[in-house]
């Protein structure tokens, strides 16, 4: 008999939460295994936690975590990876973009091996432009700048098996994207194409800035890349000041080349100049940053899987 665990993080999802609970159940029933669902309530201001613990109260299977304050979903997913206590873990939004009847095909996958069973998006047609164009942009860039490759569209609806659960919560960085964190560990992983239906209930509380602010984290625990970057820069314009501060010097002081460079001219690149060093030495400063970053990050130098 193996045990899986659901876990949910819920913020004010009044109107969706009972019928996502009822659409779970139904896919819920297995001879052979046993199930947790384990639901986060992130501080949610709206009736989402009576809600909640009325469903708890119907159905024994069901654990309640309930935040003080709204963490965001990160801390919720991670409060539930934590908690869970299953021989794999399925993480899955309360809001039924991500289907419950996709569950016995993650299960399924698990049975013949897969370490990870991740969920992958196909197209979303109430997703605007701007959200296409920028997630597009943001795989073209993350995975040109960082050591773990994302497969883009790939969602939090996943499957974990225990050891990398268990890998999972060794890890204690503060600035974390739980996705992110799995690509890293590794292990055996395959994946589940769907179609993310458009949100019935309430709107996704994600705002652009909020993603923006995730983008932006994600990019920065990913690379120094971008502070790399004016280091770079730093190191054209230094080139290039330092060439034409040598041509000015030679005309002026050692033999005229006929340019008569104003006074002015002289002084602004020489100013360049200076700006190149400065930039370069903040690139220079990205590297010890880095250093020090990797080593507050405390991740493990290596994952082992385990002999079965
Ligand atoms: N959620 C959460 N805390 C938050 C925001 C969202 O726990 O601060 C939950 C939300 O209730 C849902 C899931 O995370 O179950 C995904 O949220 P949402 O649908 O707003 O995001 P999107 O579908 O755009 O990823
Ligand atoms: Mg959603």
């Amino acid at each position: 008999m193996s045990r899986i665990s659901i876990i949910v993080p819920v913020y004010n999802e009044k109107s969706a939460i009972l019928p996502f609970f009822e659409e779970l159940q139904m896919h819920l029933a297995y001879p052979d295994i046993s199930f947790e669902v384990i639901f986060i309530n992130d501080g949610s201001t709206d009736s989402t936690q009576s809600k909640l613990e009325e469903i708890a109260r119907s159905d024994d299977r069901v654990r309640l975590i309930s935040f003080s304050r709204n963490f965001g979903k990160e801390a919720a997913t991670t409060a539930g990876y934590r908690t869970a206590t299953g021989d794999a873990v399925i993480a899955i939004d309360a809001d039924l973009q991500h289907p419950p009847h996709l569950i016995p095909e993650f299960i399924k996958q698990w049975q013949i091996g897969s370490e990870v069973v991740i969920g992958v998006r196909t197209n979303n047609a109430s997703d605007s432009l701007f959200k296409r164009l920028s997630s597009l942009l943001y795989y073209k860039i993350i995975n040109s700048i960082s050591e773990t490759k994302l497969v883009p569209k790939a969602t939090d609806f996943r499957l974990v098996d225990r050891q990398v659960v268990d890998a999972l919560n060794e890890l204690n960085e503060r600035n974390r994207m739980t996705r992110s964190l799995i690509d890293w560990l590794g292990f055996k992983r395959d994946y589940i194409h769907f179609e993310a239906p458009e949100r019935q209930y309430g709107t996704a509380s994600y705002s652009t800035w909020k993603l923006i602010k995730l983008a932006t984290e994600s990019f920065i625990s990913h690379s120094l890349v971008p502070l790399r970057l004016a280091g770079y820069l730093g190191v054209v314009i230094t080139l290039l000041a330092g060439i034409l501060g040598t041509v000015m010097f030679t005309d002026r002081f050692i033999v005229s080349f006929g340019f008569n460079f104003s006074g002015p001219a002289i002084l602004a690149i020489i100013i360049l100049f200076l700006v190149g060093i400065v930039l370069i030495s903040l690139g220079l400063f990205s590297f010890y940053i880095g250093q020090i970053y990797h080593e507050t990050q405390n991740r493990p130098l290596y994952v082992i899987r385990k002999q079965k």
